[in-house]
């Protein structure tokens, strides 16, 4: 099978023509679909998720059509057309047992230890890790897996604070800001969605997704937020940047016992704080959510914005990515 490979830390992808794996007991083989491309997959090339052993298959967030089972599944046939749920734990621990299988260790997740989906096909070791999604289209469910969750968990989690006239503030609208800003005006359609980012034209983006306010990233950025909130401040930040410079507005708009949900991973630290403000770091979103999730898409209630890419483009549509080059979520279609 045809597969795009890391072999080198920093350096660009192989197209490599490897063995397709074979299943036995309760694995399957899925012939990929889609695999949406994630910001943290660009972090694993630049070496800050150095877990795997190369050369790797990256590639976590897979729709595809099950291809070939073994003799041990039972939930799934030849044919079914699935998403591949990709936070793979230990699947005995504690926090697996409970259905957080995305706060087990992060090296057994598809793509940053297993091999992942940038390829024809992608070998799953347990029919736990399939949902059904029959007739969905596989190529706009790919992003949801992964930028549509992180932000569906971040919400909901903060869904108490939530009051009708409250305030939630989404900070950057890339990819996981684009399913927040719907999330947000969908779950808490009483509260009052501020999206906040450094560019006009993703304002005008989260404008159209459902925002009732837009804020420039500027100067006086901190107090047009605070002159909407009120003089509480902002109940709930959804930080898809979590920069320095990002947390320090969170920290700057935050009203007292408000909820700062840093969903991204710049590394920033966190500044002084309102009283009982606190600040969550939201990982991604268990299994059960992604059906809630998809429950919420199949209604129409989601919308996606893909660009689909063949595999052999995989090093250019990185290269785009990492210099925000397009605005759509990307998916590679091999
Ligand atoms: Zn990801
Ligand atoms: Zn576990």
């Amino acid at each position: 099978m045809k597969a795009a490979r890391l072999h080198q830390y920093g350096k660009p992808f192989q197209i490599d023509d490897i063995p397709t794996p074979e299943v036995k007991g309760g694995e399957t083989l899925v012939k990929v679909a889609a695999s949406y491309v994630c910001s943290s997959d660009i972090g694993l090339v630049k070496r800050e998720r150095p877990w795997a052993k190369l050369p790797v298959i990256p590639g976590h967030n897979v729709t595809g059509i099950i291809d070939d089972i073994g003799p041990e599944v039972s939930d799934f046939k030849k044919g079914d057309m699935v998403a591949v749920y990709g936070a793979w734990g230990c699947g005995v621990c504690r926090l697996c047992r409970q259905g957080d299988e995305q706060l087990c260790d992060p090296k057994k997740w598809v793509g940053f230890g297993p091999d992942g989906g940038y390829a024809e096909y992608l070998h799953v070791p347990a029919q736990r890790h399939l949902i059904k999604i029959d007739d969905l289209n596989p190529y706009e469910v790919a992003p949801l897996l992964d930028a549509g969750l992180t932000a569906y968990r971040a919400i909901k989690q903060s869904l108490p604070l939530l009051y009708p006239g409250a305030a939630i503030s989404i900070l950057g609208v890339g990819n996981i800001g684009y399913y927040a800003v719907q999330i947000a005006k969908l779950l808490s359609p009483q509260a009052k969605v501020i999206a906040v980012d450094v560019l006009q034209e993703r304002l005008g983006l989260a404008a159209k997704l459902g925002s009732d306010y837009q804020i420039l990233t500027d100067s006086s950025a901190a107090e047009d937020i605070r002159g909407i909130s009120g003089v509480g401040g902002v109940q709930v930040i959804i930080d898809t940047v979590g920069s320095n410079a990002t947390l320090a507005m969170a920290a700057q708009t935050a009203g007292k016992r408000s909820s700062i949900a840093v969903v991204g991973l710049s590394g920033g630290s966190i500044p002084k704080l309102p009283g009982e403000c606190s600040v969550a770091s939201s990982i991604w979103g268990t299994l059960s959510e992604m059906k809630e999730l998809l429950r919420l898409y199949s209604d129409g209630k989601i919308k996606c914005d893909i660009k689909r890419f063949p595999i052999d483009s995989i090093n250019e549509v990185f290269q785009l990515m990492a210099t925000k080059q397009i605005q759509e979520q990307a998916v590679i279609t091999p």
